[in-house]
């Protein structure tokens, strides 16, 4: 199944590898849950790691204040951003041409809620467009089940192939957040200590756990529509995930599926999509050029 890029694609069918190839063999889904790739034992202690502070954070400290509160969903929705228009739209899908000053704002603010560097996070999600629902879709649910989709395959999938999914992005500007991911993602988890314990764990672990398991969602539920047939690309859009969302848009994965290309997710009126608005607002003064519509 093609990934339906626009002409100017990044992408070139080439003798590189093609996908993904994870130590735990040809079917990673069958190996135990608790079982990390080769070189991913670190994102596997990390992700472990901020569920079980956030479970601690949500038990001995329920209530922040509305200041650390207040910080702690802004980062967030400002994180959310980074994803879904500096990421998902911008880099991995090249639907609008963002100007470098707002492009590298974006990486910094996806990358401090937890979401990787720019170049794993396009591969990834470009080899998931291209193998929809194959084995070599990273995150299937209907090959590995929802737990596979929405967590396991981060660990245990193995690496997906830069060069042969975003050569576009090797280039110094991006590969300078690969050595800026530790440091931002240190300061994101810790940071919050400075301002005591309640700080630490709402802006650090049940923020990065929240902001994680948001995105997750689109990986798992997003892509788990009743009725589907055999090898049917599954992605719905589903409207209430719009309100965990805070409606950025990437609830309408169904849409987004059908036009890849489009900058817009939301396609009704109804269909809230504040990554869509961000963009027009950023085209409008001149901060975004080159924006695909769906229509
Ligand atoms: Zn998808
Ligand atoms: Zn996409």
């Amino acid at each position: 199944m093609g990934i339906a890029q626009p002409e100017d694609s990044p992408i070139s069918e080439s003798a590189l590898p093609a996908v993904a190839t994870s130590s735990l063999g040809p079917e990673p889904w069958k190996a135990p849950w608790w079982r990390p790739a080769k070189g991913d034992r670190a994102t596997f202690f990390y992700l472990m790691l901020i569920n079980l502070l956030a479970i601690a954070g949500v038990i001995f400290f329920p209530m922040p204040g509305w200041k650390i509160a207040a910080v702690t969903f802004a980062l967030i929705w400002v994180g959310g951003m980074g994803v879904t228009v500096g990421y998902h739209r911008s880099l991995a899908h090249t639907s609008v041409r963002l100007h470098p000053i707002v492009r590298h704002a974006l990486i910094f603010f996806a990358m401090f809620n937890g979401s990787g560097a720019p170049d794993s996070w396009t591969a990834n999600h470009r080899q998931h467009h291209a193998k929809v629902e194959t084995p070599e879709d990273i995150s299937s649910p209907w090959i590995g089940g929802f737990w596979w989709s929405h967590l396991r395959w981060l660990w245990q999938a193995g690496n997906v192939p830069l060069q042969r999914w975003c050569p576009d992005l090797d280039q110094p500007q991006y590969r300078f957040w690969n050595r800026m991911q530790i440091p931002i993602l240190a300061v994101s988890l810790f940071g919050g200590l400075a301002f005591g314990w309640t700080a630490f764990f709402w802006l650090g672990p049940m923020r990065l756990a929240a902001s994680l398991h948001l995105q997750c969602f689109i990986n798992s539920i997003a892509h788990m529509r009743p009725g589907r047939t055999d090898g049917e690309d599954s992605s719905q859009n589903i409207t209430w995930l719009g309100f965990l969302h805070m409606f950025q848009g990437e609830n309408w994965h169904g849409n987004h599926h059908a036009k890849p290309w489009s900058a817009r997710f939301g396609w009704k009126v109804w269909q809230l999509d504040f990554g869509w608005y961000a963009i027009v607002l950023l085209e409008a003064v001149g901060l975004a050029a080159k924006v695909r519509r769906p229509f």
